[in-house]
């Protein structure tokens, strides 16, 4: 796991290309330009360019590693994502963070036929194996949903005349309105689940639609080539933050959650439990959901708190699966599977090499997964891989999971599942600065949100406002 070369702020052996941020007697309390609440890719984004533009900065991180919803575990001594895991072509930002650190891309394996399972009948061939019924519904359905989502601005949607009738309502909602048969109702409630962690009763029909207009459209979203899951990290994203946080090195705390903040004429205090800091400025890149951990004095504009209270984060699960070798390649088959299953809802071919280790990578719905303890968990995912992928599937060679819902801290993820009529409500106020407080996080990007592309887009556009504020203050 990366730490930052220093967690003390006062290491005289680091570089000092900044003011008094780094000349530091008493690590307990810091005098800073700049502090960043999140060492995700949106706060450490932030930090480095207001650093690289020579402002002291501080990044506050609660949990003890960087990366936020960017993290990794291993198996069969294979690093494979826990988190965030595909680059799309158009993810810029991504990519040209990637060129600048000499990191490269894998493309996602995806040879060979897929394997559909609804109402446990298994098919191969993916969505053409549909019953022909169920793919014309599937079209109709989803041609309505990318028409809906084509008519929204991609700035300030909620201005859409329409915005708040599509909040009113739920994906579920919508999906009973146009009779959806079952097919299409599970086949949505897989891109649902993968994306906000939450079935289509829990999340508003506007957030949905937002969200394939910030991504490029439905089918992008699903699409290996050329869509949203072409790309891997060679050696994983995390090396993408890691990369990220050696450059501001001691400038990083961790397991320094940011418990109160409070602004007065000229600066904000931010409080974690042992230190105190105080800065010009503050950018807040926890989740919406997360900021509601902080107590803000004077009090934030109710809106604010409305977002904390209902833009929840959905939770979604992962397994992985190793075996010697990827054995459905064998078959003609993918590895790419969709299921309507109780735990097992999607998987994908993370194997290193086709000499093996196979690794699966196994979309886990959180309601039949998080409650069971390892063993169990372990016993629903093989289970399932079998009836997917046939015996062989029996033969693992190594097993391990991650729920972002019971994380311990900031838990939850990928998305938040907004709730109807929450959006319109609360999601202008997102990113609307409130005195010295400025907001960032995946979730405040117009291109991209909820994505690491979004993140970085956000981290960046932070620190402008900041950086305009702290160079017209200096004029
Ligand atoms: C399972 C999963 C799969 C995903 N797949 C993809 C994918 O394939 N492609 C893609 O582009 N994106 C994907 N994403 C989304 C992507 O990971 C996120 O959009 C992006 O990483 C968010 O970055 P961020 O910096 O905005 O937020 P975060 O990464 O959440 O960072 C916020 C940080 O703030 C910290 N924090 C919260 N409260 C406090 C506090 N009070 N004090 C101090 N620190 C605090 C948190 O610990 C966290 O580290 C996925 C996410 C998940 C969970």
């Amino acid at each position: 796991m990366f730490r930052p070369a220093a967690t003390t702020p006062d290491d005289p052996s680091s570089p000092s290309p900044c003011g008094n941020g780094d000349i530091m007697t008493d690590p307990s309390h810091q005098t800073v330009d700049v502090a960043v609440v999140g060492a995700g890719l949106a706060g450490l984004t932030a930090a480095d360019q207001l650093h690289q533009a020579g402002y002291d900065v501080v990044v506050l991180e609660g949990r003890d590693r960087v990366g936020g919803r960017i993290h990794t575990t291993e198996i069969a001594g294979v690093s494979v994502e826990a988190g965030a895991t595909w680059i799309a072509p158009g993810h810029t930002a991504v990519r040209e963070l990637a060129a600048r650190l000499g990191r490269e891309f894998i493309p996602q394996f995806h040879t060979g036929k897929g394997v559909i399972s609804f109402g446990g009948k298994r098919r191969v061939e993916s969505l053409t194996a549909m019953a022909p019924w169920t793919l014309l519904d599937l079209t109709r359905v989803t041609n309505a949903l990318q028409k809906l989502a084509d008519s929204l601005p991609m700035s300030a949607a909620w201005e859409h005349p329409r915005a708040r009738d599509y909040d009113a309502m739920s994906l579920g909602e919508w999906l009973t309105s146009k009779r959806a048969l079952k097919g299409t109702r599970s086949f949505l409630g897989m891109v649902c689940m993968v994306h906000w962690g939450a079935p289509v009763g829990d999340v508003s029909l506007f957030n949905v639609i937002r969200y394939i207009r910030t991504l490029g459209g439905l089918e992008h979203m699903l699409a290996v080539e050329g869509g949203d899951q072409q790309d891997r990290v060679l050696g994983t994203t995390l090396t993408l933050v890691t990369g990220l946080a050696e450059s501001l090195g001691h400038r990083i705390r961790l397991g320094a959650p940011v418990e109160r903040m409070t602004t007065t004429e000229d600066r904000v205090r931010v409080e974690t439990s042992d230190s105190t800091i105080e800065a010009r400025y503050v950018i807040t890149t926890a989740s919406p959901a997360h900021r509601s951990s902080i107590q803000f004095t004077p009090a934030l504009p109710e809106p604010h708190y409305g977002l904390a209270r209902s833009w929840r984060l959905g939770a979604l699960s992962k397994a992985f699966v190793a075996y010697d070798r990827p054995f459905w390649r064998d078959a003609g088959l993918s590895g790419e599977g969709v299921s309507d299953d109780e735990t097992v809802f999607l998987t994908f071919d993370v194997s290193p090499s086709a000499d093996g280790p196979g690794i699966l990578m196994v979309f886990c719905d959180a309601r039949g997964f998080d409650g069971f303890d390892r063993d169990e968990r372990s016993r629903r995912v093989i289970r399932h891989l079998m009836h997917l992928y046939g015996d062989d599937a029996r033969r693992i060679i190594d097993y391990t999971d991650f729920s972002w819902g019971n994380d311990t801290f900031a838990p939850g993820g990928p998305n938040p599942a907004v709730a109807p009529k929450a959006w319109t409500t609360f999601g202008p106020f997102l990113r609307e600065p409130v005195g010295r407080l400025h907001w960032a996080g995946s979730e405040t990007a117009d291109e991209y949100s909820g994505t690491m592309n979004g993140a970085i887009l956000s981290g960046q556009r932070a620190a402008s406002e900041v950086a305009a504020r702290l160079g017209a203050a200096s004029e």
